[in-house]
């Protein structure tokens, strides 16, 4: 009886549903510490909001744009000026809907992610489900995410360590001067497990391996981009002799790009502003799954809104790294949260957020 009243109610959604609205604007993130990098510092991210409503019922999204993404608040509301919100009025048609905006251009994966996190949010919210479990995932098997510590001085990196102790797993930089030391001064503080990323940053694959035995006997669970993301082969070498797991980030975007990286690496590092949301998101996870890979999710600096739709698959994840909105000082909702380093879902219906103003 129940079964017949939820589908009768499904069928009426969808016999009922209303023009769609479709708004979005630019909000810019606030980071509660400078974010350091040897090349350059900054204290803000451009982000925009979108929020499609049907029924009256609104799905939230969100686009982050980082600059090393090459998408600008300029460039992402270009693109969703160009969509005809009544190619949206059947939320559910994922596909459908990416093809579409694929067909306006073929790039601005940040605005694609925005419209596909509000649709997952929407229907999440019309069938009364949160995605975890729509997906059919088991929510207790998320794993506890890295807090990233970046360069700072000894008082400030001691600032940051002191705050950074609910979390299980710290993650650092390297690849650029003085991360050694930031290794080291680390270690005098804490032994918590610490994931490495290079961004790309090692020259060589003989300069990575050094770089690794190094880092060997000092509690880290991967390295992640040592080399430039084109090198196959330096990474094909470099996977065979290391003795920690290698992950892709740069050089993974789409499921397409998965098959031809699993010889080269030990596993993805999947963010839905790469991927351009949730729904592929949700398939490189299982082509990952499928091909011996280990599946690592990830986030930009965001707010709590695309950080809860990506948390949605940290229940597939060996490892997650969900800070973005931690690092934030304005995040517009509540959403995921962080229990005992733990990436903790709420019940919520959608990606699980509630905005925290109207
Ligand atoms: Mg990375």
């Amino acid at each position: 009886m129940k079964k017949i009243l939820l589908l009768m109610s499904l069928l009426m959604t969808a016999a009922t549903l209303q023009a769609v609205t479709f708004k979005y604007y630019p909000y810019e993130l606030k980071l509660r510490h400078a974010f350091n990098l040897a090349s350059m510092s900054r204290t803000t991210t451009p982000g925009v909001q979108v929020g499609i409503t049907v029924d009256s019922v609104t799905g939230y999204g969100e686009a982050s744009m980082p600059p090393y993404l090459g998408e600008s608040v300029e460039s992402v509301t270009a693109f969703l000026s160009k969509i005809d919100p009544e190619r949206l009025s059947d939320p559910f048609a994922f596909e459908q809907i990416n093809a579409y905006m694929d067909s306006i251009a073929p790039g601005n994966r940040a605005a694609k992610a925005a419209v596909d996190i509000a649709l997952h949010d929407l229907t999440g919210k019309l069938m009364g489900q949160p995605w975890h479990r729509i997906y059919g995932l088991d929510a207790s098997l998320a794993p506890c995410t890295s807090y990233t510590i970046s360069i700072d001085t000894p008082e400030e990196l001691a600032k940051k360590l002191a705050e950074s102790e609910p979390y299980k797993i710290i993650k650092v930089k390297m690849g650029v001067p003085g991360d050694r030391e930031l290794i080291e001064t680390i270690r005098r503080h804490t032994d918590r497990p610490l994931c490495v990323d290079v961004n790309q940053g090692w020259s060589t694959p003989q300069e990575a391996l050094e770089n690794i035995l190094w880092l060997e006997d000092k509690n880290v669970l991967f390295v992640e981009q040592p080399l430039a993301k084109g090198d196959m082969e330096g990474h094909a070498w470099l996977k065979e002799r290391s003795p920690l797991p290698i992950i892709a980030d740069e050089a993974v975007q789409t499921s397409a790009d998965i098959p031809a990286l699993a010889r080269s690496y030990d596993g993805i590092n999947i963010k839905l502003m790469k991927s351009g949301g949730l729904h592929e998101a949700y398939k490189m996870a299982v082509l990952a799954r499928a091909l011996g890979l280990k599946v690592m999710i990830g986030c930009m600096t965001e707010t709590s809104c695309a950080v809860s739709a990506a948390a949605q698959l940290a229940p597939l994840a060996n490892w997650v790294d969900l800070d973005g909105n931690l690092l934030i000082a304005n995040d517009l909702f509540t959403g995921m949260q962080i229990i005992d380093g733990k990436v903790t879902l709420p019940d919520t219906p959608g990606i699980g957020i509630t905005p925290r103003r109207q």
